[in-house]
């Protein structure tokens, strides 16, 4: 897919971050874009700025974790828009915490959100994605490529992410459906914040420099050209790139590398 001009496009944790700036960048591109979160009235500020450009874009109210909402959003995409040609999967949560630690309902969070939130979209978007030989995008992580320190939960469910996505891919070989698990490194948006403790409640806080950080306007335009080219996977940046290269020949100098990266954080749970 190489113009996005009419085409419906369904971004899932539209209401800020990366979802946000995938949002707006399809919608300059001329796609009739259906943004989904949780936060009715972000998504509503988001989609009438873009209204208001002469685009074209309406928000729904989604938990992604519900199969009955993500039904919903799909509806919408057909009802407004006549179908889905492009779903990204990107509605996710982080967390910070050692397994020692943490509290596995925080785990259990992780995978209804990143992992079943992307199911339960793929399950209701399919027939209209392999009908217009369209595109799913996971948004996954470095951390999907390589444990990280601290987020066992996080690692765990982009790893599913991937799984699943490429499954699906391979069962739609003769379908001419595109599915690509796009890992984005540390970019600067709300999911420090949001992310989870050992304990469950919000962190509130980031321990990283957010300034050195990809913008989600940079990971926009990267996902949107890696759908152009119909990549498998899209890597970013330097971290995505030299993890997956050294993975493959040294992983345990990259276990070594992640330990040392995650330790020298403010604050490491890893002692
Ligand atoms: P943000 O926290 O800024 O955005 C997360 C989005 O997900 C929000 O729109 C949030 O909206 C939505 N969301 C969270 N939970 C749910 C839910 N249950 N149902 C529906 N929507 C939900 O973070 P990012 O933009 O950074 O994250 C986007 C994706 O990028 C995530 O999958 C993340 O794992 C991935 N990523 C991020 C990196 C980073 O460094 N920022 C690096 C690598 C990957 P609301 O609260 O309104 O529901």
């Amino acid at each position: 897919m190489k113009d996005f001009h009419g085409k419906s496009v369904v971004v899932t944790g539209a209401s800020s971050g990366i979802g946000e700036a995938l949002a707006r960048h399809f919608a300059e591109l001329g796609a009739n874009v259906v943004l989904g979160a949780r936060s009715a009235e972000k998504l509503e500020a988001v989609a009438a700025e873009i209204r208001a450009k002469g685009g074209h874009a309406v928000g729904c109210a989604v938990d992604v974790v519900c199969e009955e909402e993500c039904k919903a959003l799909i509806d919408t995409a057909v009802r407004e828009f006549g179908g889905v040609d492009v779903l990204i999967c990107n509605a996710g949560l982080s967390m910070r915490a050692l397994f020692d630690e943490v509290d596995l309902k925080v785990l259990h969070r992780l995978m209804d959100v990143n992992f079943w939130g992307t199911v339960n979209c793929c399950k209701y978007a399919l027939p209209y994605l392999q009908r217009a030989h369209g595109s799913i995008v996971g948004i996954s992580s470095v951390a999907g490529l390589h444990g990280l320190p601290g987020r066992t939960g996080y690692s765990a469910s982009k790893y599913a992410m991937t799984g699943f996505l490429e499954t699906l891919r391979i069962e739609n070989l003769k379908k001419g459906l595109h599915v690509m698990v796009a890992c984005p490194g540390f970019t600067a948006s709300n999911v420090r914040f949001a992310a989870l403790t050992a304990d469950g409640s919000q962190q509130g806080e980031t321990p990283r420099d957010e300034a050195k950080m990809m913008t989600p306007e940079e990971v926009a335009r990267i996902v949107v050209r890696g759908i152009r080219r119909r990549k498998r996977l899209c890597l970013m940046e330097i971290e995505g790139r030299a993890t997956h290269f050294v993975k493959k020949f040294a992983p345990a100098f990259l276990d070594r590398m992640f330990y040392w990266v995650m330790a020298k954080e403010p604050d490491s749970p890893l002692k």
